[in-house]
């Protein structure tokens, strides 16, 4: 069977990772988050002081981004987990003030450079399965599986919405679907890389789908491209 890379894509919380995880577990492939990675990036910037608030010190964080090292580790339950050097991050990103710092610094021409490049490296054997935003488009335009995720942002933040609960986090409903409101505006407005599907990309829209009919869908769209 032939080696591929998969690319996922599409809005924020619309079950992407959750999708491409199983698929990667199922077929011994390699999974990577690359939200993780701009997540890990705004943690790394506001803990130098360089993202506030108010403003990015673009400059300062320029320079300090050649030595980042962001990096995905398996724990004893084969789950992958964020590391920023040897520091375990994968719960401090987790959180809406991270979704929004990585929204912003994913804006800035040169984060993505050094993301995408490192996220090219990953993939160079294949047996991949990658999913963000500019997978399909920028990462790797050559995937031969190309998928683009949409579900409604109602749908999204009620899902996004429960698993913060879930974790403990005390959160507003009206607050999470307006910061996904704004995310997708951000991903889709932005110059650098916007959100926008791969012509050759197929489109699952899974707002009335369960969680193992989308992968079921996947798994098949999976298989059918492997067997060519
Ligand atoms: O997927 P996740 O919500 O973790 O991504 C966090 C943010 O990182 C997104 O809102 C998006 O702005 C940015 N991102 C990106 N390109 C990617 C992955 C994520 O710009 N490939």
């Amino acid at each position: 069977m032939k080696k591929i890379i998969v690319a996922i894509d599409g809005y924020s919380s619309c079950g992407k990772s959750t999708m491409a995880k199983a698929l990667a577990k199922e077929v011994g492939y390699a999974y990577i988050d690359t939200g993780a990675m701009y997540r890990a990036v705004a943690l790394f910037a506001k803990r130098l002081g360089f993202l506030t608030e108010q403003k990015i010190d673009e400059e300062r964080l320029k320079k300090a981004l050649t030595d980042i090292e962001i990096s995905f580790r398996l724990n004893k339950d084969g789950v992958s987990e964020t590391f920023l050097g040897e520091e375990k991050v994968e719960k401090m990103i987790r959180n809406m003030e991270m979704a929004s710092g990585a929204s912003r610094v994913s804006e800035l021409k040169f984060v993505r450079q050094v993301l995408v490049a490192q996220q090219q490296a990953m993939g160079i054997e294949k047996g991949i399965v990658m999913d963000g935003r500019d997978i399909g488009t920028v990462v790797f335009p050559q995937a031969e599986l190309k998928i683009f995720v949409t579900a409604t942002p109602e749908i999204r933040a009620k899902r996004r919405y429960e698993e913060l609960v879930a974790k403990g986090e005390s959160v507003v409903f009206e607050e999470v679907l307006q910061g996904t409101i704004e995310r997708d505006y951000r991903d889709t407005h932005r110059v650098e890389s916007p959100l926008v599907q791969a012509a050759d990309a197929l489109i699952l829209d899974n707002s009335e789908m369960s969680l193992a009919e989308q992968q079921e869908w996947l798994k098949n769209r999976f298989f059918e491209v492997c067997n060519e």
